[in-house]
C-alpha cells in the first residue's frame, strides 16, 4: 500500500500533472484578503536576501461553496528556502479562528522562481493537513506582480495527497469578490529582520 502511494506521488512529482476535480466546490475569495496576502507575501521577498514567506486563510465553509474573508499573517523563522510557523502563532491562530467563528481553508506561501509546485517539504511538513485544505503557492516570492492565483500553484488535500488543480478548474471555480474581512498580522515586527 506505502509502495503505491510513494509510486503514485514520484509519478505526480515527475509529471507535474495537474486535475480537475469532478465537484461541485466553489471558491469566492475577498479581494483585501488577496491585497493583504500580496502585501505579506512582498514585504517577505523585498527583505536582504529574499525570504519565502507564509499567510493562513480561513472563512466560511457552506457545503460546496467556500468564502475566504479572513487572512492571518503568522509569525515565522524564514529564510531564502524555507518557513516554519512559530508554534505560539500557530496556536494563536486556533484562537483566531474559535473567535471569529471560522474555517481554516488554505496555507499560502512562496516561492523564488516561477516553480509552484509541491516540494516534498510542501506535502509533508504542512501544518494543519486536513481533507481539502488549499496550498497556494505563490512564485517569485510575491514580488514580481500583483497575486494572481492563475499564476500560483493550486494543490488540494484529497484522499490522503496533494494534487495541483488545473488552469481550467482554477478559472471556473476562483472567484474574487469585495466582502468584509478579517485581517491580522500577528508577525514579531520588533525582530531585526523587519527592522
Ligand atoms: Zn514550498
Amino acid at each position: 500500500m506505502q509502495a503505491e502511494w510513494l509510486n503514485r506521488l514520484s509519478f505526480d512529482k515527475l509529471t507535474a500533472r495537474k486535475v480537475t476535480p469532478f465537484d461541485t466546490k466553489r471558491y469566492f475569495i475577498s479581494e483585501d484578503v488577496i491585497e493583504f496576502t500580496n502585501i505579506i507575501m512582498s514585504e517577505y521577498g523585498n527583505l536582504t536576501p529574499p525570504n519565502e514567506g507564509f499567510v493562513y486563510w480561513a472563512g466560511k465553509i457552506n457545503n460546496d461553496k467556500i468564502i475566504i474573508n479572513s487572512a492571518f499573517a503568522p509569525d515565522t523563522i524564514s529564510t531564502i528556502g524555507s518557513v516554519e510557523i512559530k508554534s505560539r502563532s500557530n496556536f494563536d491562530f486556533v484562537l483566531y479562528l474559535s473567535k471569529h467563528k471560522l474555517n481554516h481553508i488554505a496555507n499560502i506561501h512562496s516561492h523564488s522562481g516561477s516553480w509552484v509546485g509541491h516540494s516534498t517539504g510542501d506535502d509533508f511538513m504542512v501544518p494543519f493537513k486536513k481533507p481539502g485544505l488549499l496550498s497556494i503557492v505563490v512564485p517569485y516570492y510575491g514580488t514580481k506582480e500583483k497575486l494572481l492565483l492563475l499564476h500560483c500553484g493550486i494543490h488540494r488535500f484529497d484522499n490522503d495527497f496533494f494534487s495541483q488543480l488545473s488552469n481550467k478548474y482554477k478559472r471556473n471555480r476562483f472567484k474574487s469578490i469585495q466582502i468584509e474581512s478579517f485581517l491580522f498580522d500577528s508577525r514579531d515586527k520588533n525582530i531585526s529582520k523587519w527592522k
